[in-house]
């Protein structure tokens, strides 16, 4: 749709909220949305990219997420998931964070609720991020894949994204990065690292190091299910290593005591 036509459509939206309360309506939500999207260079639909950045501000984030939020939750580009899948998990947290966690897709729990890293595996990410000094909502958790990965009828447990699932949902986490703009990305583990940069590797070769997401500072670290099958305090302090180099990254003061966490 065109600026014009956009303007047309806004200003008839307006005027019948103005002038009639029978249906249809247009809902102040979606007013806001679309004047929000006149405010958008006109790109079918995508957020801006890194030339339009100047376009987003910390105030219309949550207006700009909305659309792909509903974009989401009625996909149906993978239609086996479409059909299995209870809801979409689309992501939750501050839409202005500074520090977005990104992992491979929605388990058995979170497709029940509707949010990222609600299990056993989220409430240890919860934990870690508690423990770097952030509430849960001051961050942003998303996944590469917003639906669960179906499985087969009476199997128990969760499996990982296919590539072809992953290329097929990847561009709704690029449009979530263009618009949140956190200073920092964490990827955990190996499939979401695939998802993000579409490179494999083995954790011990990525973990631990600074890569480069769109030129967003991207660090790499285990997926909090492994720390669950693995319970040694080494592996913790890894992990617990990766994020003292995000709270560096981020300039947010480390105590001692934080520095010294997992240490033998
Ligand atoms: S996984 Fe992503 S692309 Fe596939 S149906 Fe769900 S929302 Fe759509």
């Amino acid at each position: 749709m065109q600026k014009p036509d956009l303007d047309f459509v806004i200003a008839a939206l307006e005027k019948i909220r103005e002038t009639n309360d029978r249906l249809p309506r247009a809902s102040r939500n979606k007013l806001a949305q679309l004047t929000v999207a006149r405010a958008q260079p006109v790109r079918a639909g995508l957020a801006p990219d890194a030339s339009d950045r100047r376009q987003v501000t910390p105030s219309n984030k949550e207006a700009l997420l909305a659309p792909i939020r509903e974009r989401v939750s009625a996909c149906t580009k993978c239609p086996h998931l479409a059909s299995s899948r209870t809801q979409t998990v689309f992501g939750v947290g501050n839409p202005d964070a500074d520090l977005m966690f990104v992992g491979e897709a929605p388990g058995f729990d979170e497709d029940r609720h509707g949010e990222p890293f609600v299990g056993r595996a989220g409430q240890l990410l919860t934990r870690i991020i508690k423990a770097m000094g952030f509430a849960r909502e001051e961050v942003y958790i998303a996944n590469v894949l917003k639906c669960r990965p179906d499985m087969p009828a009476g199997a128990y447990g969760n499996r990982a994204p296919t590539p072809q699932e992953m290329q097929t949902c990847r561009p709704y986490l690029v449009e979530q990065i263009d618009i949140i703009q956190p200073r920092v990305v964490v990827a955990l583990g190996a499939v979401a690292v695939e998802g993000l940069l579409g490179t494999r590797g083995t954790m011990r070769e990525l973990r631990g190091r600074w890569h480069s997401y769109s030129g967003v500072p991207l660090m790499i670290t285990y997926h909090p299910a492994y720390l669950l099958r693995n319970q040694s305090l080494s592996e913790k302090r890894k992990v617990w290593e990766d994020m003292l180099q995000v709270l560096e990254r981020l300039e947010k003061p480390v105590s001692e005591k934080q520095r010294n966490y997992f240490k033998e």
